[in-house]
């Protein structure tokens, strides 16, 4: 049944000032423990060159304590759900089974169709909205559909920054994009929120993965980096391939029936042919199969173009070195960069390096090793070195390594006492998210589908 407009409205106001009460009260709560008993990383050195912050993390400047982890607003339920999940860490005590708020059928959109509308008229901001949208729908089943009477659905508007509801919250909800938050990039990550995406630093498991210096964070607002144990580790709101497809497809390497076309998988980027059994097309002159053996040997290039090589171990896994990257310089690493797929995982992104190389080894999860270099531009330089995995691994030469902390010291690869996964976090995101050198906030570690997105833009 239809409310009248002003009892909504009141509604509305009202559970406004209560996410904002509370969440005054979560950041006050939170700032008084610490995050992790982990030792910080060896490698937090001053930054050798300026960070570029391209999120909405920098246009929400302003309202910082007025979103929750940057740019979300939460509901009351979902904002008790947090405090709840606080409370349990820091007490010990175990989660009940009452917390639903976040997880669940009722968040979702039905049939992944999202209705929507918007609040301006100005047509082009619409379009940068549209295209967005565009995204999601190239890579997803989602689908975006004008509002017409559907009682559930996402109003967009111009608010002071950039942020959006969480999931289907019910009736009408909002997503701000502000004035330049009209990036392809923010806007299809603000469309992820309202489609239920949480933030990947949220994850139950990122503490495998990253160190957090707390110190980096700005005071106050450190409830920002909880996690939650009730957010499901796989991270993917919905299962992006279903209702659709029904090929039987068997796609390998982490892909899926493509919506678009259910003759073919949709391939994490690296992979190719028809189930992602292959490795991706690359540049002619670069890319490949390598076989690791028991002996160390070297892969470099300096192809300028999309280089794919797969570094197969026969039995067992691969052990490997990045010896030297060099691309343009750029902390987010978002143009030029060597990627490496090393974890089980092939559909999550892998870590990303351009001018400062990840000193120390790494052992690959399985059997192969995506190594792909991306560039538009000269430089396009590494050297990388692997061998078989054994016991017995002879110590090979010393590796120069000039780097200087940035990037990847950022990331504690390697580290003694630290899990030697963590390099498959969405590397390029970390430093992506920190605001500037000196000594500011971590921001945000955005969703692999969301950096997916974002790699796909153009
Ligand atoms: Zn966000």
């Amino acid at each position: 049944m239809e409310q009248p407009r002003g009892t909504r409205l009141a509604e509305a106001i009202v559970s406004e000032y209560e996410f904002q009460r509370m969440l005054t009260h979560f950041f006050r709560m939170t700032s008084k423990y610490k995050l992790t008993d982990k030792p910080q990383s060896n490698y937090a050195q001053p930054l050798s060159y300026r960070l570029v912050d391209r999120t909405e993390y920098r246009l929400n400047r302003r309202i910082l304590r007025k979103v929750f982890e940057s740019d979300m607003v939460l509901t009351k339920p979902q904002m008790d759900d947090v405090i709840e999940n606080f409370r349990a860490r820091v007490t010990g005590r175990k989660l009940g089974k009452r917390n639903a708020a976040i997880e669940g059928k009722e968040f979702r959109w039905p049939r992944g169709i999202v209705p929507y509308d918007f609040k301006e008229n100005d047509t082009e901001w619409q379009n940068t909205i549209l295209h967005g949208m565009s995204k999601w729908m190239k890579e997803t089943c989602i689908r975006f559909r004008r509002r017409t009477t559907e009682r559930d659905y996402v109003t967009f508007f111009r608010g002071g920054g950039c942020y959006s509801s969480v999931g289907r919250v019910g009736g009408r909800q909002y997503a701000s994009i502000g004035h330049g938050c009209e990036a392809p990039g923010i806007v299809s990550h603000e469309i992820g929120h309202a489609l239920g995406n949480w933030h990947e630093q949220s994850r139950p498991d990122r503490d495998k993965y990253i160190n957090i210096h707390e110190t980096h964070i700005l005071r106050g607002s450190q409830g920002n980096f909880e996690v939650r144990s009730d957010l499901e580790e796989t991270d993917i709101p919905y299962d992006l391939g279903s209702n659709i497809c029904k090929q039987n497809l068997n796609c390998e390497n982490g892909g899926y029936e493509n919506p678009k076309n259910c003759r073919s998988c949709k391939c994490p980027q690296g992979f190719g042919g028809k189930r992602c059994e292959r490795i991706a097309q690359s540049t002619p002159g670069c890319g490949g199969e390598l076989f690791a053996m028991n002996y160390w040997q070297t892969l470099s290039s300096t192809v300028v173009g999309e280089c794919h090589w797969r570094l197969l171990a026969p039995s067992g896994k691969i052990t490997f070195e990045v010896i030297e990257t060099k691309y343009e310089c750029d902390s987010s690493c978002a143009e030029n960069y060597l990627m490496i797929k090393h974890t089980a995982k092939m559909e999550q992104t892998g870590f990303r390096q351009c001018c400062n190389p990840v000193p120390g080894r790494i052992v690959s999860e399985g059997s192969q090793v995506i190594v792909s270099s991306v560039s538009n531009d000269a430089p396009a330089n590494f050297t990388i070195r692997y061998i078989l995995e054994s016991a017995s691994n002879v110590a090979p030469p010393p590796a120069e390594w000039g780097g200087h902390g940035g990037l990847t010291g950022l990331l504690g690869a390697n580290e003694i006492g630290i899990d030697n996964t963590l390099e498959n976090v969405v590397l390029k995101d970390l430093p992506r998210a920190l605001q500037s050198s000196r000594g500011a906030p971590i921001g945000s570690i955005f969703s692999l589908l969301d950096s997916f997105l974002k790699n796909s833009q153009g």
